[in-house]
């Protein structure tokens, strides 16, 4: 058990991510001390089904032997290389070798970072790269999608399109540009999916006007937008606005920061659309969340043509711990974790994971339920026909969390009444009922509120 004397070390010096640091002054944290499978323990010895594997990261579950022994090896053997220059590791280049094999297409190049924000970063210092050696460094205009994320960091927070990433911090930047989401619940050309990839597709063609075709670097998507609250799009809308790219020369980046490693289902979600992004990003389940690790690919194209650029030159770009020893290992034994199993466990709890969701479609509170494989959200809604959404003052998903959280179930709140689900790909079926069960008692006991509709 943890000492109310902890709690009050992290209120006075922990200063905590995306969170109200007010609100966090009053409540103090909800601090887990312990981990295995899909369950984690909380301070108060409280044990939680983790239908959030943390933050959608630890996607190969919590406390495997082999992961924490492949660590610990590589922390006797070598804590540290650095990658810079002409040096490396191990673990670091086999590591890159297997990502290349699982990735679509041409992406054979793999470039490492610590996570997801320094990951999309380094693609846009790729591109701007790739278009001075090109001799057009006039594109240097960047398109990304309403409602998407693509990390904190000050050039990634200004392609995300979420305000509270961009309100009193100065983005986004004058150089990036945003298209409406393809959001089918709320979209404004209703809810036939060709609709929507027609209004999407002439949208992008619309701005790459506006700017200039000569101008626009890149453009960003995520195959299922994370952060905004789990939003898929139509089938066929990202092979579209790839093929919009396409027409006009665009690098197209594919963020799988989230819906790598076997999220979706496929290892990663790009290639079930069928394209091959020019970069790719990833991060989360490339390490289970065990250790910090992100990656970008690269096409042969985009490689190629830096490298050319660069000439005898370096490429001025990297991180002390760019391609970390430690992290490369732990990415090799989670890679072996997936490949003996948990894809394809992951990909029958997504389907047991939907339908038991879908299930819960009949609750007053639930408007909207959508996702793929091991990636859901429920919609709350006040009037199911008018789509009217649950009062904002009532703060509708954080009691949902709260309900849940008490129920033995972690879940994650959303603004707008999205409850979002990314439970890790070990889940047995008795834990995948036990997420719908609980979340199906933790929206009851929110109908029952009085001031939340
Ligand atoms: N891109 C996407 C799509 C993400 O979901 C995230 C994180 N949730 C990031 C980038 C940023 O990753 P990180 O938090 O590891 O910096």
């Amino acid at each position: 058990m943890l000492s109310n004397s902890l709690i009050e070390l992290d209120r006075a010096h922990l200063v905590h991510p995306v969170a109200s640091w007010r609100g966090h002054e009053k409540t103090g944290a909800r601090m887990l001390v312990s981990a295995k499978g899909a369950t984690v323990t909380d301070a108060q010895g409280h044990q939680l089904l983790d239908g959030f594997a943390g933050l959608w990261c630890v996607n190969a579950g919590y406390g495997h032997e082999s992961v924490i022994e492949a660590a610990t090896k590589q922390l006797r053997e070598l804590p540290y290389a650095t990658g810079y220059f002409s040096l490396g590791s191990e673990p670091a280049a086999r590591l890159a070798a297997r990502l290349a094999e699982h990735a679509p297409g041409d992406l054979n190049h793999v470039y490492f970072t610590l996570g997801g924000s320094d990951a999309v970063d380094s693609t846009v210092r790729f591109a701007r790269y790739y278009w001075h050696s090109r001799g057009m460094a006039q594109r240097d205009q960047f398109i990304s999608v309403a409602n998407g994320y693509h990390g904190s960091s000050t050039v990634g927070a200004g392609l995300t399109a979420l305000p509270v990433f961009h309100a009193g911090f100065g983005m986004p930047l004058d150089w990036q540009h945003k298209i409406s989401s393809h959001y089918a619940y709320r979209n404004p050309v209703g809810t036939d999916p060709q609709a929507i990839i027609d209004a999407s597709v002439a949208e992008l063609r619309a701005k790459i006007e506006e700017i200039g075709p000569d101008r626009v670097a890149a453009f960003y998507i995520e195959p299922i937008q994370g952060s905004g609250g789990v939003i898929v799009p139509p089938k066929g809308w990202v092979s579209a606005m790839h093929a919009v790219c396409k027409e006009h020369d665009i690098l197209f980046v594919a963020d799988e920061v989230i819906t790598g490693f076997g999220r979706t289902g496929p290892v990663f979600a790009s290639i079930e659309e069928g394209i091959v992004p020019d970069m790719m990003t990833t991060a989360k389940g490339l390490t289970s969340g065990y250790v910090p690790m992100g990656a970008v690919f690269l096409s042969d194209g985009v490689y190629n043509t830096i490298a050319d650029g660069a000439g005898a030159a370096a490429v001025g770009h990297g991180y002390t711990y760019s391609a970390h020893p430690v992290s490369a290992a732990v990415g090799l034994a989670v890679l072996d974790l997936y490949e003996g199993g948990l894809f394809d466990n992951g990909v029958r709890m997504g389907q047991r994971l939907m339908a038991g969701l879908q299930s819960l479609q009949d609750h007053p509170l639930v408007g909207d339920v959508r996702g793929r494989g091991m990636l859901a959200a429920i919609e709350m809604v006040v009037d199911k026909d008018k789509k009217t959404p649950l009062p904002a003052a009532a703060a509708p998903a954080v009691r949902v969390f709260d309900r849940a959280w008490d129920n033995g179930l972690v879940v994650r709140a959303f603004a707008q009444g999205v409850i979002g689900y990314a439970p890790p790909l070990c889940c047995t079926e008795a834990e995948i009922d036990a997420i719908v069960e609980r979340t199906r008692l933790s929206l009851d006991q929110t109908l029952a509120d009085p001031d939340v509709r």
